[in-house]
């Protein structure tokens, strides 16, 4: 198969596929009107759900897990890490279990696993819409026994490192030895605290500016000490609610402006993402209301009316236009921090490179893009009607 296209840097490329692998790019010259532009699969480091499919509940169907998968590539997404939220420990080994089983025998654009909890800072203005009951501190027994279920599968946890510093200190070391990625996420870690968690191996902060206090001190907060860490990536939701379109522009252009960039963007998916409006979903134990602003909240608990955030039902596709136009940066960087960059954390070949593996979207040359189709592994996985 040979494609000619346009690559968000401008170029003109004719793209040879062979099997599943990029075989030949070449660049070439003119000014050729009208031809699609060619980028990476986007990567998402947090799916909770989509489609309808709650990924934190027993999967009903392998109908299921195809519908989910493929409304993944219908927006763009050629890898997910899929999330599982604080929950019973049974529950969690159980679902562990069963998902382990479940992508080793048909993985389709699942990379692995992000475990966002237990390992969580359970104070009500850090938790989110995790449940604090079933909040643990980190230890070195557990992780062993996730890695024995889901063998290389476990490929990211947030945590709260001051929960238990020493305790979260041997955690990291020992996963980052066997390719474990770790981020601090629904914590309070500042300073010295923060310090060594990333002196430890941390590599990142899952999703910044949320699961913190509604109000903090002006410079002794998480944002601040985060941003102050000169090699902690952070991570993101480009959907304008869980961070106001401000903020989302200077924590966008900060991180970006690092080098190497430090900005990862995810949407942190629930069911509710590419699902029908109007309907509740879950997130495991607890039923989400999806607004008119596409939001997704708890139930509100304290008489303002407005729950907690519970994930977003932000698609990847839309996500990386939102945070070009949010943060004001080239479309060519937000794809880069939706997708070969997640790429590299998790170690992994992606991008327009011969002998990579063909992962690609191809998007319309309209004013405002669409995607005409995404390719994965060489394998046309979506085409837009
Ligand atoms: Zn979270």
């Amino acid at each position: 198969m040979k494609i000619t296209a346009r690559t968000l840097s401008g170029e003109i490329c004719d793209v040879q596929v062979e099997g599943h692998f990029f075989k030949k790019i070449s660049s070439r010259k003119g000014d050729i009107l009208d031809l699609p532009w060619i980028a990476p699969g986007l990567i998402d480091i947090q799916i909770n759900g989509f489609g309808g499919i709650d990924f934190n509940r027993p999967l009903e169907s392998d109908e299921a897990w195809h519908y989910a998968t493929k409304q993944l590539y219908a927006h763009g997404c050629t890898g997910f890490l899929l999330t599982l939220i604080t929950n019973e420990e049974d529950k969690y080994g159980r679902f562990l279990a069963e998902l382990t089983g479940r992508i080793n025998l048909d993985p389709r654009n699942c990379l692995g696993f992000h475990l966002e909890g237990p390992w969580l800072n359970p104070d009500p203005a850090y938790r989110g819409a995790h449940n604090p009951e079933w909040m643990k501190k980190p230890s070195l027994r557990q992780l062993q026994e996730w890695q024995a279920i889901t063998g290389p599968l476990l490929k990211l946890i947030t945590l709260a490192p001051e929960v238990d510093l020493e305790a979260a200190v041997e955690v990291i070391r020992a996963g980052v030895k066997k390719g474990i990625k770790f981020f601090i996420g629904h914590s309070a870690a500042m300073g010295s605290i923060l310090q060594k968690a990333v002196a430890a191996g941390a590599s990142g902060w899952t999703h910044l500016g949320n699961a913190a206090p509604a109000t903090m001190p002006k410079f002794e907060n998480v944002i601040l000490h985060a941003l102050a860490q000169p090699d902690l990536m952070a991570s993101l939701i480009p959907d304008g609610l869980h961070l106001p379109p401000h903020a989302f522009r200077v924590l966008a252009r900060l991180l970006n402006q690092a080098n190497p960039s430090r900005l990862l963007l995810t949407t942190d998916a629930m069911a509710g993402a590419a699902a029908d409006e109007g309907r509740a979903y879950t997130l495991g134990e607890v039923q989400v209301k999806i607004g008119a602003d596409g939001s997704a909240r708890l139930p509100a608990t304290d008489g303002s009316g407005e729950g907690r955030l519970a994930g977003s039902t932000l698609t990847p596709f839309q996500g990386v236009f939102l945070a070009e136009r949010m943060a004001g940066i080239y479309l060519e960087d937000a794809w880069k921090a939706f997708s070969t960059r997640p790429a590299a954390l998790l170690n992994f070949q992606h991008g327009l490179v011969e002998g990579n593996s063909a992962d690609f979207c191809l998007l319309s040359p309209t004013k405002t893009p669409y995607l005409l189709a995404t390719y994965h592994r060489g394998k046309c996985v979506y085409e837009a009607p």
